[in-house]
């Protein structure tokens, strides 16, 4: 077995399966290094490039606390744009392609909201979307996340240059204070310092240097 195999990690046969179905053979470093805290439950702070493997490291993360007899959003995950969070989506799909009975439904701006409502009526364990249309649903009352255990910030340095830190912080308040809370971001100013410092509780830093 590699080093860096997935088997060597403490998740689901099912979990498994799914990754040799997306031809996943090896942890990429950013994966190698983040996964194993993630699967201790530690909050995280990553900092790494485009194309690293950041969306399997949170999406394995989170897949593996699902229950999926409880049919309500378990993770949260909050992107800075409709694509990204569609992209994100759409992985964490894969990657739960042979876990059984898992939803995810992703919600964004621009989309009819009657729709998203009706999916997350059915029941959703994992929602992912952008800051507006989820802060929408929880006013609204058709998206409820106390029961949230894992909170995802992809992208955090984005979504704040994109002004959404009042939206952001909205949201996060109706999280459970003992979720996990793993925040992704190409880099890492002052501001996001500042909002890693708010919502986390002592986290681990992981850096991939941009040459490796
Ligand atoms: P990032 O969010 O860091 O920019 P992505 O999560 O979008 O990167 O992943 C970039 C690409 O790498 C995607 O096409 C994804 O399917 C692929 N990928 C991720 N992890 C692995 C892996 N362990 N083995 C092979 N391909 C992977
Ligand atoms: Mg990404």
């Amino acid at each position: 077995m590699s080093p860096s195999a997935f088997s060597k990690l403490n998740i689901s046969p099912a979990q498994l399966k799914s990754l040799e179905a997306l031809g996943y053979k090896a942890m990429t470093p950013v994966q190698e290094q983040s996964i194993p805290l993630i699967l201790k439950g530690r909050d995280l702070v990553v900092r790494a490039k485009t194309g690293s493997g950041k969306t399997a490291t949170f999406g394995i993360g989170l897949l593996n606390k699902i229950n999926p007899r409880f049919f309500g959003a378990q993770a949260l995950v909050l992107c800075p744009t409709r694509e990204l969070a569609d992209q994100v989506g759409a992985e964490i799909r894969r990657l739960a392609s042979q876990m059984p009975n898992i939803k995810v439904v992703m919600l964004c701006g621009g989309k009819p909201f009657g729709a998203q409502r009706d999916s997350l009526q059915h029941g959703a364990h994992v929602v992912v979307g952008t800051p507006g249309r989820i802060h929408d649903h929880l006013t609204k009352g058709t998206l409820q996340i106390d029961q949230v255990s894992t909170l995802v910030l992809d992208e955090a340095d984005r979504m704040l240059d994109m002004g959404f830190a009042d939206t952001m912080q909205a949201i996060i308040a109706e999280v459970p204070k003992n979720r996990q809370t793993l925040l992704f971001s190409a880099t890492y100013p002052d501001n996001i310092q500042k909002i890693s410092r708010s919502i986390q509780a002592n986290p681990a830093m992981v850096q991939v240097d941009d040459d490796v």
